[in-house]
């Protein structure tokens, strides 16, 4: 596997690939891995000729009191994991490199960031989208692996290559849960042993909603979502920031349920703000 530093390098590295009419993927991260983000990775590799993936803790995603100082990194251990996977190319940028002195664009999509996350974290999708443009034109990819786990940024960087007219295949892949189903994610190393077992209210509240639409499809979202948060605030110590069922295309909040009513749900458990989502139907 080759690490590389350098956006010049990288694009030099994709550019020899695809004169020799290969197919390139790139997996976007922000690094300190688990099977979630190893599931991507090999999903990839099945899918493209050389996998390449970013390692990157993005400062414009980050709002004023968030956790970018504290986010967990341990490179060793990444660069590790990805060799172990068959990457081809680990992209390390510097933030320097990634916004030198005087860089001033940023790139917006507007309407489905108005929501849900991009409520609560304001200017955060900027920072997404914008990151995420500049790695497409830095790696070039013919194809981007991104988990559903992050629902609202699929959905936003799916938007952003439709209405950009980006020759990128974007994949969505499933949520990759621990074996009591929390949704993997680097950030439940945060969490201590007792909110841990806390944790699982979001897939627990994912599973209480789906059986109650499997006992009765007529139900009114409004007085499902007030069982659910009733359900969820069983557990102790979890704060609300949203709850809402949810058009799974469109992410707008639904009149009616359906199979593709989506779940969705962002918790705080102490400092740590977790989400998840899932189909009333089955078991995405
Ligand atoms: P992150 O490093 O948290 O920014 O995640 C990098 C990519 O991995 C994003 O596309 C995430 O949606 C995806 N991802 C993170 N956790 C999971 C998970 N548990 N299942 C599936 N994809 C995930």
């Amino acid at each position: 596997m080759e690490v590389i530093c350098s956006p010049v390098e990288m694009t030099a590295w994709s550019n020899k690939k695809i004169a020799q009419g290969k197919i390139v993927s790139l997996v976007p991260t922000m690094g300190y891995f688990h099977e979630g983000h190893l599931r991507l990775m090999r999903y990839a590799k099945t899918k493209s000729d050389f996998v390449v993936v970013s390692l990157f803790v993005n400062p414009i995603q980050f709002g004023p009191g968030e956790d970018l100082s504290r986010y967990p990194v341990d490179l060793d251990r990444d660069r590790m994991l990805a060799d172990k996977e068959m990457v081809d190319a680990l992209f390390i940028p510097d933030a320097k490199d990634m916004y030198p002195e005087g860089f001033n664009t940023q790139i917006q999509v507007s309407g489905v960031t108005e929501t849900l996350c991009g409520r609560s974290r304001p200017g955060h999708f900027i920072g997404v989208t914008t990151v995420v443009a500049k790695l497409f034109n830095i790696v070039k990819p013919n194809m981007a692996v991104f988990g559903r786990k992050d629902f609202q940024q699929l959905a936003v960087i799916r938007k952003m290559v439709q209405d950009l007219d980006w020759d990128v295949s974007i994949i969505g892949h499933p949520i990759v849960r621990e074996e009591d189903g929390l949704a993997m994610s680097s950030r439940n190393s945060y969490l201590t042993s007792s909110e841990r077992k806390t944790a699982i209210c979001l897939f627990s509240s994912i599973q209480y909603a789906r059986n109650k639409f499997a006992q009765n499809k007529h139900v009114a979202p409004s007085s499902l979502l007030d069982e659910i948060k009733s359900f969820i605030q069983g557990f102790n110590g979890v704060n609300i920031e949203y709850i809402q069922l949810v058009n799974q295309e469109t992410l707008e909040n639904v009149n009616a349920l359906d199979d593709n009513t989506l779940l969705v749900l962002a918790v705080k458990i102490g400092k740590t703000r977790l989400i998840d989502n899932g189909l009333l139907y089955d078991g995405v």
